[in-house]
């Protein structure tokens, strides 16, 4: 069965690369209907914060993005990990090293002035036949992996192919501290041996913890999962994703009013494709994800295109549903919602233009609040031209059946009858009874408001 895992560090907020690659484990679960487990990697105690974890909760919450086991905490499992350490250390495939970090950094001096990778030199690695040095008094030692000193590391790579790295390459790796705390690298490989994970989808700033994390798997008898090291997303400039292309945290999105299916299919297409769709649902993009079809070369974030979906998934969008996001914007801009047209009504007049929640609560305001034509406006557009043809229509207001259709017909009616144009009324219309010359079709926008309101307003110029 299949097992991916999401394993953030909480030491900020849920960032783009970081919700894409737990859709990426997510979607893979959901495809082969295995297991989505959530990890937080909490272990760097001066950067890891329970804000952080909420936000990244929050996130993924935001998202939809379910888990179906977690959160697990590498705090809490401080004593698995000592448990491996003890076995280890039992087996030989680790050992105590009583070198001070001081004599580390010699050692290290060493190889770099010869020309060579710096690293620790095995003064404390036990090996058949070798006397180790006497242990120094009252020194702590910390406890170091036993990495084999031959051979390679390979992998193959789900997103960027097969990789080949050297035991030279690695040395062996502290994996507690001299206070017995695990370090990184081994708490990744014991979690996810413990939580069985058979695909480790990840971002390819950890592609050298791999072979350190096979090595352990090895050594300590687990079965190694696949992985995959995603490219990292990049600005529109080429540069790496930072605040100076707009939000890199996933929750300013629904504050700026995105939709987070949009935000998933963005996210799903950035570093992944399915022929040339473009647009798809989450239970779409479930069916189709596998992990033939990831990107190797690095994304580039498109804000416009993100726009574009947006304004796809708002025009799919339930009315009712918009009305609830977009209320409490309107409310803060002080939308007084008595008496007025129903919210989900008139967003569905402003949806096809909208790219994003906000511009659609926006646009909306104008049902919600008191018109204050701009004088200089009304001067020009309710002229003594146009002043008899707004009276005939404010007459007409109360026998005319109140439907677009028929608004319209009046219109032209008296329109027709003092020879005028269909702006030479629409405007002072507009201006009189929303405060603006920019507004949806006037019909539409007059029915909306209910033959009461029209009448009211009309009556204060007229
Ligand atoms: N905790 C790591 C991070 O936030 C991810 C580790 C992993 O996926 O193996 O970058």
């Amino acid at each position: 069965p299949v097992r991916t895992r999401f394993a953030p560090s909480p030491t900020g907020f849920l960032h783009l690369g970081g919700a894409r690659t737990a859709l990426y484990s997510w979607a893979y679960a959901r495809h082969f209907g295995g297991t989505f487990v959530l990890r937080i990697e909490d272990t760097d105690v001066e950067r890891s914060t329970p804000e952080a974890v909420q936000a990244i909760i929050d996130g993924m919450q935001w998202l939809g993005l379910d888990h179906d086991e977690g959160p697990f905490y590498q705090m809490q499992r401080m004593d698995r990990y000592r448990e491996v350490i003890g076995q280890m250390l039992a087996a030989g495939t680790a050992y105590h090293c009583y070198s001070t970090p001081e004599e580390v950094e010699a050692m290290r001096e060493r190889f770099r002035a010869a020309g060579e990778k710096p690293r620790y030199d095995g003064t404390w690695r036990p090996e058949e036949g070798k006397t180790l040095p006497a242990i120094p008094e009252g020194r702590k030692p910390v406890v170091r992996f036993k990495n084999p000193l031959d051979g390679d590391v390979t992998w193959n790579d789900v997103v960027k192919g097969p990789i080949t790295i050297s035991n030279k390459e690695l040395d062996d790796l502290v994996i507690a501290r001299t206070d017995g705390t695990p370090t990184y690298n081994f708490c990744v490989a014991v979690d996810d041996w413990d939580m069985r994970i058979t695909h480790v989808l990840r971002g390819d700033d950890h592609v050298n913890n791999t072979p350190r994390q096979i090595n352990i798997l090895r050594a300590i008898g687990a079965p190694l999962p696949e992985y995959g090291h995603l490219p990292m997303i990049l600005g529109s400039d080429g540069q790496k994703l930072s605040k100076r292309h707009g939000a890199v945290s996933v929750m300013e999105y629904p504050a700026q009013g995105f939709l987070p299916e949009a935000m998933l299919n963005y996210l799903a297409r950035l570093g992944w494709s399915h022929g040339d769709d473009e647009v798809f649902s989450m239970a779409q993009f479930c069916e189709w994800f596998n992990l033939e079809h990831l990107t190797a070369s690095a994304a580039q974030f498109n804000n416009e295109k993100l726009a574009w979906l947006n304004n796809h998934w708002i025009k799919q969008a339930d009315n009712a549903r918009l009305a609830g996001l977009a209320k409490p914007r309107m409310l803060e801009a002080g939308a007084q919602f008595d008496g007025a047209p129903e919210l989900s009504t008139v967003l569905a007049l402003f949806k096809e233009r909208a790219n994003t929640v906000n511009e659609l609560a926006d646009a909306a305001m104008l049902f919600y609040r008191q018109p204050q034509p701009d004088a200089a406006l009304m001067t020009q557009h309710f002229t003594d031209a146009v002043k008899p043809a707004l009276a005939q229509f404010a007459e007409r207001i109360a026998t005319v059946e109140w439907t677009k259709e028929a608004i319209a017909a009046m219109i032209k009616e008296v329109l027709a009858a003092n020879g005028l144009k269909m702006p030479q009324i629409a405007m002072p219309l507009r201006l009189i009874v929303t405060g603006q010359l920019q507004t949806p079709a006037i019909d539409a926008v007059l029915q909306l408001f209910g033959r009461d309101t029209v009448a009211a307003r009309l009556a204060k110029y007229l």
